[in-house]
């Protein structure tokens, strides 16, 4: 029943990197997709993570497992009690990216 969620996270930023202003269901979205980037890199290199992050589906109270294998990877999410999955790309050097800790914070 559910396809691959692709997202591209730098299509939800405005030019500072923050979230871009938009509809509040577009917003949750992204809201949701940054606290993925952030807890998936905080576990960099991250293999089936458990973020603790409610799931998205409707009435869904799974929490989204994560993998990210390299800088270079997508992240890949799953919530393995519905099966609600995506892929996120593009999260490299946004701000919520917890493995560029060497000289570029801020
Ligand atoms: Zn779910």
């Amino acid at each position: 029943m559910s396809n691959t969620y692709v997202t591209d996270i730098t299509h939800y930023l405005d030019a500072t990197g923050e979230l871009a202003e938009m509809p509040g269901e577009a917003r949750q979205l992204a809201s949701f997709l940054a606290l993925l980037i952030d807890a998936a890199t905080q576990a960099f290199p991250a293999r089936d993570y458990n973020t603790r992050i409610r799931c998205r589906a409707a009435a869904c109270t799974g929490s989204i497992r994560a993998s990210v294998a390299s800088e270079d990877s997508e992240i890949l999410w799953e919530c393995p009690r519905c099966g609600h999955h995506g892929i996120i790309r593009k999260w490299q050097g946004t701000k919520w990216d917890q493995t560029r800790q060497e000289g570029l914070v801020g």
